[in-house]
């Protein structure tokens, strides 16, 4: 199903498409394989609250392959075209080439990925490709050793990630897009290195403000590096030239270097809010659908499937949950006030960013 942007980059709606009640498609499905990580990213799941007691969700709590198809079917009859599986980290989960190619068979899938921390990705990027995976994001937070085993928790291996890129581009899985988080203090100074690295590759790296999802990363507005101040720092070492969306909904503003070595992208969740072209829905693992990143509830999708809905049922939960949606967090986002941040939101590592 398509849609065609108008004069004012209103999305026009096509014939099935179901429209929230900020009349926002829903394009997007990402679909947490599993709340289980090798990292411990201490934006995401800081070794001190996510130790070796905590409890993450068992098998049985966690929606089978055959209940996360069931979901994207429906999804994709209601007009989503782009997949992404994620997590925790979804490479975890050993049967996923299983997974990818079912979802890659359905009607109307127009775009595949994943996104990973690439630690378990070469042995599996043939078998991914093989199995209908389109393209792959990577994150990958800094080149330097020191600060990347911090920003991953002391778990990850450059060299092996950077192996996983590697794979991933022999086994065509591209545009290869590699995701910095950028904090303050903790990995800026290294970020021109990192472009530096892959500039002329084809693989575009994407630099993300830090955001304030979920409740346990201790987010402080002053680790932001905002994309205003990221732009300029890119500028001054090589100039950059914008490029049009490449779609509506985009979350990425692109540019490409003047001097023709490839694309760069800013995500600026906290700074510039792009509510409204969201067209992202979420499922966690234990099948509870997110209307919003920065949602404080979900709508549990598991019991109705375990009961027995048929895919009718279960699309018109799915079209009532999105004719409902008035999300927009981070155009409302005020990290000056208190109860901000009292809100209870889900967290990051559930509905895989
Ligand atoms: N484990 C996989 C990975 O890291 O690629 C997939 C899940 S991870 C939650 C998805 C993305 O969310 C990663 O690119 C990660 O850097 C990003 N992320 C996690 N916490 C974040 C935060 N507080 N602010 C911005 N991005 C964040
Ligand atoms: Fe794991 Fe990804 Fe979160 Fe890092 S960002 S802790 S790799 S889920
Ligand atoms: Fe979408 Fe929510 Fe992010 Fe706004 S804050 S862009 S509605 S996920």
């Amino acid at each position: 199903m398509t849609s065609d942007p108008s004069p004012e980059g209103i999305v026009e709606p096509a014939a099935r498409e179901t429209r929230d009640a900020l009349h926002r498609p829903l394009h997007d499905l990402r679909i947490s394989l599993l709340d289980r990580c090798n990292f411990r990213c201490p934006y995401c799941m800081p070794e001190t609250e996510f130790h070796d007691d905590y409890q993450f969700l068992t098998r049985s709590q966690r929606l089978t392959h055959a209940e996360i198809l069931k979901v994207a079917r429906v999804a994709t009859g209601l007009g989503v075209s782009k997949l992404r599986l994620t997590g925790g980290e979804p490479l975890l989960d050993k049967k996923m080439p299983e997974l990818v190619k079912g979802l890659a068979a359905l009607p109307g899938v127009e775009d595949l990925a994943l996104t990973t921390n690439a630690m378990l990705l070469a042995p599996v990027a043939v078998k991914l490709a093989e199995a209908g995976l389109h393209r792959v994001t990577i994150s990958l937070d800094s080149l330097d050793e020191q600060v990347f085993r911090t920003m991953s928790g002391g778990r990850g291996d450059l060299q092996t990630v950077l192996d996983g890129v590697t794979a991933a581009e022999q086994a065509g899985l591209s545009p290869i897009k590699i995701n910095v988080v950028v904090e303050r203090g903790v990995n800026d100074h290294t970020v021109l290195d990192l472009l530096d690295h892959f500039r002329g590759t084809g693989h575009i790296v994407r630099l993300i403000e830090y955001m304030d999802v979920g409740n346990r990363n201790g987010w402080r507005r002053d680790q932001v590096v905002s994309s205003k101040e990221l732009h300029a720092m890119v500028q001054q070492r090589w100039p950059l030239r914008p490029l049009d969306r490449n779609y509506a909904g985009e979350v990425a503003r692109r540019y490409q270097y003047v001097d023709g070595l490839g694309e760069i992208g800013f995500i600026s969740s906290v700074t510039e809010p792009f509510c409204g072209s969201c067209s992202r829905a979420r499922l966690s693992s234990d099948g509870i659908l997110y209307t919003c990143l920065f949602a404080t509830q979900g709508t549990d999708l598991r019991e109705p499937i375990r009961n027995g809905a048929d895919d009718d049922e279960l699309g018109d939960i799915l079209s009532r949950i999105w004719l409902q949606r008035a999300d927009r967090y981070s155009e409302l986002r005020r990290p000056d006030v208190a109860e901000h941040h009292a809100l209870s939101k889900v967290e990051m590592y559930r509905i895989g960013g």
